[in-house]
């Protein structure tokens, strides 16, 4: 597995994989590799010939006071990892590498979807993930990229993007992976002290009760987020960031669950803030 830190060398394996007529699955991830990366790896290998994971902790979407800094980091053990989930290669490219200049200027912006949900409390965020995104994407040129649909919004935003901007590639969206109780993984999840790593489950079981609800034929949006908020209220770690019953693809509050709703939340434990959600068929 070759191991590429800037574009000039990366470049001729696309090309050669290009004309070759092999096809190309890119994996974008901030690294600190667990399971549910993984599952991206293992999808991507399965259906492409040359299956590319990069690892590229953005600076673009942390705000200024976030974890941009402290966000964990460990190239050696990603690399392991990765290699035994069948990644031919990993594009680990420095902060210069992809803005290479001060005076750094082109973004990419999807509007409306990006403004709610983790948009509210992380302004610029989804502008530094469309933009970077757009960047592997021309960088990379692959016919197809995985992501997890525990990143929900991040899903409905890219999938805009290409769609908007006529990106020629398909984006496959693959399950949320979760910890035996039940938690989602998540490079963030080293982040909890032992007590609130023992309450963070509150977030899915949260998510189990409120689907439980809309099986026996809910469908008030309102007594959903009724429901998630008492529950989460419970847990005197857990300090409610937002709590939404959208529609799965425009992002926007409704009234009654029906067709394809995202429930989504966020809630901090401590300086951790930890996203979950469930995708209902009501
Ligand atoms: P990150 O490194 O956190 O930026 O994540 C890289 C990709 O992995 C994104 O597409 C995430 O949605 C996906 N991902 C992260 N955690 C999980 C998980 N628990 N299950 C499935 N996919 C995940």
């Amino acid at each position: 597995m070759d191991i590429i830190h800037d574009i000039p060398t990366l470049r001729p394996h696309i090309k050669k994989a290009r004309q070759a007529g092999r096809t190309i699955g890119l994996v974008p991830t901030m690294g600190f590799l667990h399971e549910g990366h993984l599952s991206l790896l293992r999808r991507a290998r399965a259906e492409n010939d040359l299956t590319i994971l990069s690892i590229f902790v953005n600076p673009l979407q942390f705000g200024a006071s976030e974890d941009y800094e402290k966000y964990p980091r460990d190239l050696d053990s990603d690399a392991k990892m990765a290699a035994s989930a069948g990644c031919d290669l990993i594009f680990a490219p420095p902060v210069r590498e992809m803005y290479p200049t001060k005076s750094y200027t082109t973004f990419v912006d999807v509007k409306r979807l990006t403004t709610g949900l983790c948009g509210a409390s992380r302004p610029d965020h989804f502008r530094g993930v469309t933009t970077v995104v757009a960047k592997l994407f021309n960088i990379v040129t692959p016919n197809r990229s995985y992501f997890g649909q525990k990143d929900a919004q991040q899903v409905q935003v890219l999938i805009r993007m290409v769609n908007d901007l006529n990106m020629d590639l398909e984006i496959i969206v693959l399950p949320i992976v979760r910890e035996a109780d039940g938690l989602a993984m998540s490079s963030r999840n080293t982040y909890l002290s032992p007590g609130e790593r023992q309450a963070a489950p509150i977030l899915y079981r949260s998510l189990q009760a409120a689907e439980e609800k809309i099986k026996n034929g809910e469908r008030d949006a309102v007594k959903i987020r009724e429901l998630i908020f008492n529950i989460l209220s419970s847990e005197p770690l857990a300090d409610i960031d937002y709590i939404a019953v959208v529609d799965a693809e425009e992002l926007c509050d409704v009234q009654e669950i029906r067709n394809r709703t995202l429930i989504a939340l966020a809630v901090r434990f401590g300086k951790t803030r930890l996203i979950d959600n469930l995708m209902v068929e009501a």
